[in-house]
């Protein structure tokens, strides 16, 4: 028990580790895989979580991003279109969820160079709080991946955040803001980018957890399809066959909501 601890916390300062010096890490790596064999240990949490971040995303700037979220996005012309589409889905209805998005960047930029997103979400006001933490998407053919890690905080203090940036770096209980710390100097502080709304409607239809996205700017609504599913291909097919027999009209997203909400467009 004792060596596992050990062990444990030695991977978890690796983790941190690896993003600046990518070989150090390497030989640290095969020295404790070894010192796992020769201790004959099973993983532990510990053990199990270091595991995840190796086969994890790194992005452009070097931060460790522990999963990807691959998903199909379907972008629906109009808002007539969005409603056919949403009476077809009817049957499977399971909610709607209000989401409240809020974004930020280093003071000098410090994120977007390295093309990471760190949003804040809140659902339904003040149900559910959750930060994410996402690298590069690259959306092809309706179909986008990207690195990305989340995790649930406390509501009222992600409302803090909102009103001073600069407080989360002097929060210690998030690992993805840790995380973020360890990669990133934030010399200046934390800014905000400001943010929009998103009304989710949740479908259980298939198997698969559909959402059709109204996503309201100061500019003017988008209406989207969106479905996180490890088949997209599959889901896609079913989906573009299913919209055209119905005639309800339908592209493949270009564009994700953040850089649409960037760039001020609707495309
Ligand atoms: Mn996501
Ligand atoms: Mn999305
Ligand atoms: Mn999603």
């Amino acid at each position: 028990m004792r060596i596992s601890l050990v062990l444990g916390k030695k991977i978890g300062g690796r983790s941190l580790r690896v993003c600046r010096q990518p070989l150090q890490e390497k030989l640290f790596s095969s020295t404790c895989s070894s010192q796992i064999k020769e201790h004959g240990l099973v993983r532990t949490g510990h053990l199990a979580m270091a595991k995840e971040n190796e086969v994890g995303n790194e992005t452009e700037g070097g931060l460790q991003i522990k999963g990807e979220e691959v998903e199909v996005k379907l972008r629906i012309p109009d808002s007539a279109s969005f409603a056919a589409a949403k009476s077809l889905f009817l049957p499977s209805f399971k909610n709607v969820l209000n989401q409240e998005n809020h974004f930020f960047d280093g003071s000098n930029e410090e994120l977007s160079s390295q093309k990471v997103v760190l949003r804040i979400r809140f659902y339904n006001s003040d149900q559910k709080a959750i930060i994410t933490c996402k690298g590069k998407q690259v959306l092809k053919d309706g179909i986008g991946r990207a690195p990305e890690e989340e995790e649930e905080i406390d509501v009222q203090i992600a409302r803090s955040f909102v009103q001073d940036p600069d407080a989360m770096l002097l929060y210690d209980d998030s690992n993805l803001i840790r995380k973020l710390k360890g990669e990133f100097e934030f010399k200046d502080g934390l800014k905000y980018l400001g943010g929009f709304d998103n009304q989710r409607s949740v479908y259980e239809w298939r198997g698969y957890s559909l959402e059709l996205d109204l996503t309201s700017y100061p500019w003017g609504c988008l209406h989207e399809i969106e479905c996180e599913t490890n088949k997209p291909e599959d889901l896609k097919q079913i989906l573009e066959k299913l919209l055209a027999e119905q005639c309800i009209p339908f592209s493949d997203a270009k564009k994700s909501k953040f850089a649409n909400f960037k760039d001020q467009t609707l495309e």
